[in-house]
């Protein structure tokens, strides 16, 4: 790896190894980077103008390196044979048949890449996990390796991302910290430092932090736990405001402002969603439980029900103020997206809200400045499976979800509508005319705020019935209790 040019392969042109590897190729011109897929709709999106995620600033950056030192490529033997340092960042789902169903990770896709990365090298190679995955898959991913080696010396890195979707590059430009984790060996050591220097070229060196391979792995775990373990706090006291008048956003205020805890990372909402949280959560409680800790699987667990309960608690309160019934009742739902600046929906809060209302017969008319159709689709047509009675799996069922209509703008999702509810925090939503679409609504008009971006006194001006999690109730809803 010393003098000549290294040469960087990642495999998985997703969410994580598209942005990291732009910026790699940004920050490193003497450092050449390819990105393969198997999928080869999404390499000729990343080709092309309309690339496949959307994420702020990221355009620019591919833009200012593609067919530079940044080039994206369907040819995965090949640039997995020329590279000194390979990145994997595939996909890893939670498990959702077989042992472990329900919680452990699915590393098919990671193993048929270690193979692959087997067959085809024919030079010593640093392999770096990027995508999550559970603690000591580094082990089984280095005697995939040395079992199959002809010869060839692997080394092995844990180099977990923290970058969150929607500031993915800013993330990526000024992380707070980078993590390598390795082998303590001489050669492991050498090649924790052939990493750190990739990232030195930006990051200062007092942020790069280097540990042994487990505690690398188990660090990104634990992170989004933690993170995960914030909002259910903040979204547990929320229910207890609303049940005694406290306002959440006063609380969570006054707790951050102590220094220990923080102000970041404490707004109540209808849920936390997102690719990781859940899932590496339930692969911590996986892991937990098979080394003999069930208090410890337990505490963890606790973190995804109380998320849960949010979510139903939330659609109780739709159902409940408009008279116990959304029967054929048309439910404008504006943000689909799990968070704003994403046009991510896995695990969005917004599914289990959409399935709960046409669980009641509701008609949804959905507007997202991101997220298409189909996407929606696809997301409300999949049989969500129970993570905590995996036994119950269904099949997908594969009909389109016809109750549900997109439209292209917030005014016309609410035309007509009976209520509104706003389940992502897109800026545009603080800024709407909300007096007309008050005007076009039906009367009496709800409106039930899942991510406190309005104002509910403002609201009630203009005649609206609102709610906003864990804000003191309107006298409505206290004359009509949410069974939860
Ligand atoms: P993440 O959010 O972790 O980046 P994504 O699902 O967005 O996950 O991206 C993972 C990508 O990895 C997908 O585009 C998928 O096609 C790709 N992938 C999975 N297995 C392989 C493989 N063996 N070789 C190349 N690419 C793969």
């Amino acid at each position: 790896v010393d003098a000549k040019m290294v040469k960087i392969c990642c495999i998985g042109a997703g969410y994580v190894g598209g942005p990291t590897m732009a910026v790699i190729a940004l920050k490193c011109p003497s450092i050449e980077v390819v990105v393969v897929d198997i999928s080869a709709t999404r390499i000729a999106a990343w080709n092309s103008d309309q690339l496949p995620i959307y994420e702020p600033e990221l355009e620019d950056v591919v833009k200012q390196c593609r067919g530079r030192n940044l080039f994206f490529s369907t040819d995965v033997e090949k640039h997995i044979c020329d590279a000194d340092i390979i990145f994997v960042s595939v996909n890893t789902p939670t498990k959702t048949r077989g042992l472990g169903a329900g919680k452990a990770a699915d590393l098919t896709y990671w193993e048929s890449a270690a193979r692959m990365i087997a067959d085809v090298s024919k030079s010593d190679k640093i392999v770096v996990e990027k995508s999550t995955v559970p603690v000591k898959t580094a082990e089984a991913i280095e005697k995939i390796l040395t079992h199959n080696s002809k010869g060839i010396n692997y080394q092995i890195l844990s180099n977990p991302e923290f970058l969150a979707e929607g500031t993915a590059i800013q993330d990526l430009f000024n992380p707070d910290r980078v993590l390598i984790g390795g082998r303590e060996t001489q050669e492991g050591r050498k090649a924790v430092q052939a990493l750190k220097e990739v990232y030195a070229n930006w990051v200062p060196e007092d942020r790069i932090i280097t540990t042994n391979l487990w505690s690398a792995e188990l660090s990104k775990l634990a992170a989004n736990a933690f993170l995960a373990q914030r909002i259910s706090s903040v979204n547990a006291i929320s229910a207890l405001c609303e049940a005694t008048g406290a306002n959440v956003s006063e609380v969570a205020y006054a707790v951050g402002k102590d220094s220990r805890i923080g102000p970041k990372f404490l707004n109540a909402s209808v849920g936390f969603g997102g690719s990781c949280f859940q899932k590496d959560i339930l692969n911590l409680v996986y892991i937990c439980e098979c080394n003999g800790l069930p208090e410890v699987a337990n505490y963890w667990k606790q973190v995804i029900k109380i998320n849960d309960y949010q979510k139903s608690r939330f659609v109780n309160r739709v159902v409940s103020s408009m008279f116990n019934t959304v029967s054929g009742k048309k439910i404008a739902v504006l943000g689909f997206a799990f968070k704003k600046d994403t046009g991510d929906t896995r695990e969005t809060p917004a599914i289990d809200v959409c399935k709960g209302l046409l669980g009641d017969k509701a008609k949804i008319s959905i507007y997202d400045p991101q997220v298409s159709e189909d996407q929606i689709q696809r997301d409300l047509a999949m049989n969500k499976f129970d993570w905590d009675h995996p036994i119950h799996l269904q099949p997908m069922s594969p009909t389109a979800v016809k109750e549900v209509t997109m439209t292209w703008d917030a005014y016309e999702a609410a035309k007509g509508a009976h209520g509104v509810c706003i389940l992502t925090e897109w800026d545009e939503f603080k800024k709407l005319d909300y007096a007309k679409i008050f005007q076009n609504m039906q009367k009496p008009a709800f409106i039930f705020d899942g991510r406190n971006v309005v104002d509910p006194e403002k609201l009630r001006e203009i005649g609206f019935i609102v709610y906003s999690i864990g804000k003191p109730l309107d006298p409505w809803l206290k004359d009509m209790p949410a069974v939860v």
